[in-house]
This record gives C-alpha cells, sequence and structure tokens, in this order.
C-alpha cells in the first residue's frame, strides 16, 4: 500500500551515501533537495563539507546534478549559487513536473537518476512515481516548520523501525 512512499536505500546523511555502489547500478545523474537533506533550513549557503563532496560528485564521479527544492526562489538561488549547482524552485514535489524538467536538461533517463531527500511524502514519492533509484536521507535537524512535523508523524507510521535496518 505504501509502496510508492518508501525510498529504495536509506542513509543517515548524504555523506553516508555508497557512490561506487550507484556507479555500478548505472546512475549518472542526482535530484537533490536542499532543506534537511544538504543542509538545515536555516543554512543560507552549502558550508566546506558539502562544497567538497558536490565537487567529488561532479568531479571525480562526472555524475550530473539538479538541484530540486519546493522553497522559494530567493533562498533556492543563493544556496545553489554557492555550491555551483543549477536548480529549479518552487518545484512542486512530488508532482512530476519538476523532475521530467531537470532530467530533460540533463539529457538523463528517469531510470539512471538518483534522488536524494528526507521527505516521503516530496522527494520519495515524486521520485517513485517516475521509477527513479529514490535515496531517504535523515533530517539533518528537528527545527522544522508546523506542517512539515506534521507530515513527519505519518512518516513515522510509514517507516516504523525501517531505520534500525
Ligand atoms: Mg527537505
Amino acid at each position: 500500500m505504501f509502496k510508492k512512499l518508501l525510498p529504495r536505500i536509506y542513509a543517515e546523511s548524504i555523506y553516508d551515501i555508497d557512490l561506487s555502489d550507484l556507479k555500478e547500478r548505472g546512475i549518472k545523474a542526482f535530484i537533490l533537495d536542499i532543506d534537511n537533506t544538504l543542509a538545515p533550513y536555516a543554512a543560507p549557503e552549502g558550508d566546506g563539507r558539502l562544497k567538497s563532496w558536490i565537487g567529488l560528485l561532479k568531479k571525480d564521479c562526472g555524475f550530473n546534478l539538479y538541484i530540486l527544492s519546493n522553497n522559494d526562489g530567493e533562498r533556492v538561488e543563493r544556496f545553489c549559487a554557492s555550491i555551483g549547482v543549477p536548480y529549479i524552485a518552487k518545484a512542486g514535489k512530488p508532482l512530476r513536473r519538476g523532475f521530467v524538467k531537470a532530467c530533460g536538461i540533463m539529457g538523463v533517463p528517469f531510470s539512471e537518476t538518483a534522488v536524494i531527500g528526507d521527505q516521503l511524502f516530496t522527494d520519495i514519492y515524486g521520485g517513485n512515481r517516475l521509477k527513479m533509484l529514490t535515496i531517504l536521507v535523515r533530517p539533518i535537524s528537528d527545527a522544522e516548520g508546523k506542517f512539515i512535523k506534521f507530515k513527519r508523524f505519518f512518516e513515522r507510521i510509514i517507516l516504523k523501525n525501517r531505520w534500525e535496518c
């Protein structure tokens, strides 16, 4: 019943994702969420560790990257400029349109794209709808708005104790 809401891969953080495993699976591109995936909501720009990780993905591993955020233009523009990754703001995840547009621009099929995010109902559901490889990371911070806290309640029910796996 909840299959489309469940990720294919769980990771404690973006830094715990096994990049060589993804290469072996034929992944060539990533669609990344910002808030609570790459950085806390309060961080206007990416920090040094994130910039190094982005560099590793782009230069060393040759992955294509695109940011897809439901947040507003100003926040997303500044953050993405700081890490040098193109973006779509107000993406309306889990609607397909942003994912389709990002893959179209990168020229990569859905089957070779991984979605990385912290929310089941936006990032994971959106990626699963297009049969992308979905990777759930544990949210960086629990400082979140009321609506997201409300969604987290249902996420916990769906995920049960999967984080312990
Ligand atoms: Mg998020």
